[in-house]
């Protein structure tokens, strides 16, 4: 596993990517996976606040692919 360097895309972030997103349109799903190696335009990268803090869009499902799950010992103010 080569060394992922990339931020998170949330603006105003800037906290190191620990997760990618992707939408699959044809299942209507998201997916949050552990950070890919490959950067992809069609993926987002997200800290783990904000990859905890995501939402499936109405009418579509979440599914947290993560190794480590939910960040529940972290806690940011906003
Ligand atoms: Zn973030």
């Amino acid at each position: 596993m080569p060394f992922v360097n990339r931020r998170c895309a949330r603006p105003g972030c800037g906290r190191p990517a620990t997760a990618t997103l992707s939408y699959v349109y044809a299942q209507r799903t998201v997916w949050l996976d552990d950070l890919r190696a490959e950067d992809s335009p069609a993926n987002h990268d997200l800290c783990g606040h904000h990859g905890d803090r995501t939402n499936a869009p109405r009418g579509w499902e979440l599914r947290d692919r993560r190794s480590v799950g939910p960040v529940h010992q972290l806690r940011y103010a906003g």
